[in-house]
């Protein structure tokens, strides 16, 4: 048995780790010493991919066929608000699939998010394979928490593309907190607040920890802030400066605006550690007489705060709005855990410290804690780590329509798994012949908001008034988040059984097309920075669920 390494599969970086032999998380680092990769795929002409650093170099020259922030669209429908947004901002195309899912065309091609995450999979497999001396099959990927089925089978797919057997996907505040090692500081139950703010994203999760059982209580965040909004701002800023001084339009220069990008988040991350920094940029162009502006300029951390005050503004109401959903206080919560590599800036801790009134947590390394967290958890499936239980919940409602477009709720939200849960129902017609019953996921009272996850149908119902026959609908969700229905008639114990598999907008043909091209093509030239995999179909235990006592409840599928 290979091991099972832990996957940090973010929007902006992803990172590798796992247990060495003393039974500690420890980071899996590229062979020039890279311990985080960025989630950047970029296309040549001919279709070969470049990932990480190297692609994101690319996406200055090569900015229409340079992927970021795929993770934004995997299992999502391109009508989305969120996606329509992003689609606005990024430099390459987003198109609909004919299924309505968000793809990226690139050099005329759609590509699947599905297949862009198998590609930064396979590169961060490649890594563990060098660094560890041997092969790895299996994975651990985290997931924000507000992932739905949707979007944790895309992930799930990915995997199965980069020929990797994703054994578990994990949520990613659940991974912070194994990772500081939140589960163990005390018995009983204890409120933690996750606080991520990455490159490109912030999300806050409060959870409750329990004797190793991990809830997430609620969730929020802002999908449009994160740490390149401050190097943004900066940038702009040098860039009037510049153009005042010299009347030189670097805009429109595109090698010197990477160039001044890099080195204001360079300077950003030196000054959360010092007072000032010195940005320092000869040749960056020329200006109308043609001489070199050799850029210098000395900054120091209060001016790029004032810059970007207004950002940190930002992060308050929708920690103030998790609290509330979770129903609690700031004072609840008894332990804060920093989260993503912006978490660094010395004014977010402020802030963090203000909204909660205490210090977070430190002494895990934010930028690296998921992946270690995923590694740890990898562990706990092996045996070889003796951290508690961990069980996972149900991320959204599961219920059936009822009449035309209402939803009643089966099973709520945030439910341990395994779970299951039983409706019976009562015929609505004479002699009614079959019934229906659809599923869908999601909060809203109107269930053409939520999402539909499947459909079972039980037909050659004995004859009989209405409401005198009566079916039983049993739903049953695994610690796979697998879920089966089965429908039962009572009187002649005549049942249907569906498993529904949560789509993530690929089927297993389309899935394994994208292998077959993908071998091909690594076979005639390779692929840049990706290693071609090999593939291994997921395979899912059936854990045994404990059933919930009967509740017969009249109703009409
Ligand atoms: P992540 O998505 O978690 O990898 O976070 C990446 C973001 O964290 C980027 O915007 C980085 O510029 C930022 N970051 C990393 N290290 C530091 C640091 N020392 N100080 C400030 N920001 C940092």
């Amino acid at each position: 048995m290979s091991r099972i390494i832990g996957i940090d599969l973010g929007t902006t970086n992803s990172c590798v780790a796992v247990l060495d032999d003393r039974g500690q998380p420890t980071i899996l680092a590229a062979a020039d010493g890279e311990r985080t990769t960025p989630s950047w795929v970029s296309f040549s002409p001919t279709g070969q991919a470049t990932v990480g650093t190297r692609a994101r170099r690319q996406g200055v020259t090569n900015a229409s066929s340079t992927v970021f922030g795929a993770k934004r669209l995997i299992g999502r429908k391109v009508n989305a608000d969120d996606v329509s947004w992003f689609a606005r901002l990024a430099p390459f195309r987003i198109v609909a699939a004919p299924n309505g899912d968000a793809w990226v065309r690139v050099n005329g091609v759609p590509i699947s998010p599905q297949e862009i995450g198998a590609h930064i999979l396979r590169r961060l497999r490649q890594i563990a394979e060098e660094a560890l001396g041997e092969p790895v099959t299996r994975a651990v990927v985290t997931v924000p928490a507000y992932f739905d089925d949707a979007q944790r089978q895309a992930t799930r797919d990915a995997g199965q593309i980069a020929g990797l057997d994703i054994v578990r996907i994990l949520n990613e505040p659940t991974a912070a907190a194994l990772a500081y090692g939140a589960h163990r500081v005390k018995e009983g139950r204890r409120v933690i607040a996750v606080f991520d703010l990455g490159g490109g994203t912030f999300d806050i999760s409060i959870m409750s920890v329990d004797n190793g059982i991990f809830e997430v209580l609620a969730t929020g965040g802002d999908t449009a802030l994160g740490g390149e909004d401050w190097d943004r701002r900066f940038l702009e800023r040098l860039v009037d400066e510049i153009f005042d001084q010299h009347r030189v339009d670097l805009t429109a220069i595109p090698m010197a605006m990477s160039r001044l990008r890099e080195a204001c988040e360079e300077a950003k991350k030196a000054l959360s550690v010092a007072q000032n920094t010195t940005i320092a940029l000869p040749f960056l162009a020329n200006d109308h007489n043609g001489a070199p502006i050799n850029y210098e300029l000395t900054i120091s951390r209060e001016r790029v705060e004032q810059l970007t005050q207004d950002l940190l503004d930002r992060l308050e109401a929708p920690c103030t709005r998790a609290l509330a959903d979770a129903g609690l206080g700031a004072g609840d919560v008894e332990e804060v855990l920093l989260v993503g590599g912006m978490t660094r800036w010395p004014a977010v801790q402020r802030v963090v410290e203000r909204i909660y009134g205490k210090k977070p947590s430190k002494g895990a390394n934010p930028d690296e804690v998921v992946a270690c967290g995923a590694a740890a958890y990898a562990g706990i499936l092996t045996g070889e780590a003796d951290y508690a239980a961990l069980l996972d919940v149900t991320p959204h409602d599961i219920g059936i329509r009822v009449g035309d477009s209402g939803f009643a709720t089966v099973l709520p939200r945030n439910s341990m798994l395994p779970v299951r849960a039983r409706r019976i129902f009562a015929t609505s017609n004479d002699n009614q012949k079959f019934v229906s019953i659809e599923l869908f996921q999601g909060e809203s009272q109107d269930v053409s908001k939520n999402r539909k996850l499947g459909q079972i149908t039980l037909d050659d119902l004995p004859p009989g008034p209405a409401g005198s026959v009566r079916v039983e609908l049993v739903i049953t969700v695994d610690v796979e988040s697998l879920l089966s229905v089965v429908a039962r008639e009572l009187r002649t114990g005549r049942q249907t059984t569906v498993t529904i598999r949560p789509s993530g907008g690929l089927s297993q043909r389309e899935i394994v097309e994208i292998i077959t091209r993908r071998r091909e093509e690594s076979t005639t030239g390779g692929e840049g920075d990706v290693v071609s995999g090999r593939v291994r179909v997921t395979t899912r235990e059936h854990m045994i669920s404990t059933p919930e006592p009967d509740e017969p409840e009249p109703g009409k599928p």
